[in-house]
């Protein structure tokens, strides 16, 4: 199961359910994604960063970024918001951290 936190827009979680459920019948695995309240979406199964990047894409929606809060949680919010409290991004997996500690982040990664 995995949670996507649309940091109280419920107009991205409506957009995010709906893209969820019409990907299943592509084949692309069942995600019974649900909203919940607060502009929560819930999935049965995991999600990955990369289908909600491809939902952000396919989607046209511009200056959102997909982070990883838990191991199974993300936030889709706006970039700004993120790059405010002086955080930044992993490249890959989408984790957020401060500088210093997404340096050693990126090292568990091999780069
Ligand atoms: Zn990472």
């Amino acid at each position: 199961m995995t949670t996507i936190d649309c940091a109280y827009d419920e107009e991205m979680a409506d957009k995010l359910v709906e893209y969820l459920n019409s990907e299943e019948e592509e084949g692309e695995g069942e995600y019974s994604a649900t909203k919940e309240k607060d502009a929560h979406v819930l999935t049965r199964n995991k999600i990955t960063k990369k289908t909600l990047d491809k939902f952000l894409a396919e989607s046209g929606i511009e200056g959102y970024n997909v982070m990883l809060s838990e191991p199974d949680m993300f936030i889709l919010a706006k970039k700004t918001s993120v790059e405010d409290f002086g955080l930044a991004q992993c490249e890959i997996c989408g984790f957020v951290a401060f500088d210093e500690e997404l340096f050693a982040h990126r090292r568990a990664h091999g780069l």
